[in-house]
């Protein structure tokens, strides 16, 4: 297949060479991040887009999406698929599939779960939003770069079921780290604690597969200096937009703007940036109630 691949930063790249590996034809292009081996370099948007049957954009946010499809729809083959895998706001998804449909384009919003070390080993998770139609022809992609692909329903629900998912990563990253911190205090041995939650009914991902306790159940990146991972203001974007969309439709969501609170206040002023989003233990630690 002919794929235009627009944004190849820490996760575009691997997922551009994935495609490569696996035969396909790619024209990147990127304002910085250099092209990954086997991938054309266009001079611009638009040339990368030119011809492609697929356009596959991995972008940092919202704004800048728009931006490149004021760029790239105009120049895609009516027909074409237009796949953002970017986590942005569910509005800007809508306007910019509505966009392309109004082109005669199919358009499909797939942003991804699992990081840089899925996007490497096309071990992600794609959630998308779109038609039946759309979703076809750009689920094969899918299956290379990734090992699940779920069809969320029409344009924007991949973003949607992106923020829900992370609104509650976040929550229960800080339950879980409050309630060592807590056991600390009440003098409970930490692998005690994780051998009593991680098999009881407070168990979650964040206990079990991403211990954020040093030295404690999973290899996590607490047990590399909190070096991320899943960095702490990537969480803090996440909940940003899921905030952004509760507003947005009324919903009541006190656990995840409480999450948005915290990780805001850790990013901005209490040294979390840079520190992976599980490095919130080592914040509780030193706190007292005041
Ligand atoms: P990144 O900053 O490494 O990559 C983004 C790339 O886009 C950069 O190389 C940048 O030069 C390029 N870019 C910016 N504006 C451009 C433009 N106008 N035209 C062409 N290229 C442009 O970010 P990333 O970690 O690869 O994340 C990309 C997206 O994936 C984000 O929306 C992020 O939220 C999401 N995501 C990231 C992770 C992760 O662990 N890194 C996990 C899941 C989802």
């Amino acid at each position: 297949m002919k794929i235009g691949f627009i944004g190849l930063g820490n996760m575009g790249g691997p997922m551009a060479a994935n495609l490569v590996a696996a035969g396909h034809e790619v024209a990147g292009f990127d304002l910085a991040a250099p092209m990954p081996e086997g991938v054309t370099k266009a001079g611009s948007a638009a040339e990368a887009a030119r011809g492609a049957e697929v356009v596959i954009t991995m972008l940092p946010n919202g704004k800048i999406l728009r931006a490149v499809a004021d760029e790239i729809v105009p120049a895609m083959d009516k027909g074409a698929v237009f796949a953002d895998c970017s986590t942005v706001d569910v509005e800007s998804a809508r306007a910019v599939a509505d966009q392309a449909m109004a082109a005669g384009l199919l358009a499909v919003d797939a942003p991804v779960s699992g990081g840089v070390g899925g996007a490497t080993n096309g071990t992600l998770t794609f959630m998308a939003g779109g038609s039946e139609e759309a979703f076809a022809k750009v689920e094969p992609l899918f299956d290379i770069m990734g090992q699940k692909a779920v069809h969320c329903g029409p344009s924007g629900n991949g973003q949607a079921a992106k923020i829900c998912n992370n609104m509650i990563l976040g929550v229960t990253m800080i339950a879980t780290c409050e309630a060592f911190a807590l056991a600390d205090k009440l003098g409970l041995d930490r692998q005690a604690m994780y051998d009593v939650v991680s098999t009881s009914s407070g168990y979650s991902w964040s206990m079990n597969a991403y211990t954020p306790a040093p030295g404690i159940g999973a290899t996590s990146p607490a047990d590399n200096d909190y070096k991320p991972g899943f960095a702490a203001e990537l969480m803090l974007k996440d909940l940003r937009l899921s905030q952004q969309a509760a507003e947005a439709v009324d919903a009541d969501t006190p656990m995840g703007l409480a999450a948005r609170n915290l990780y805001e206040a850790f990013v901005e002023s209490e040294g979390g940036t840079g520190k992976d989003f599980s490095a919130m233990l080592p914040r509780f630690e030193k706190r007292g109630r005041g």
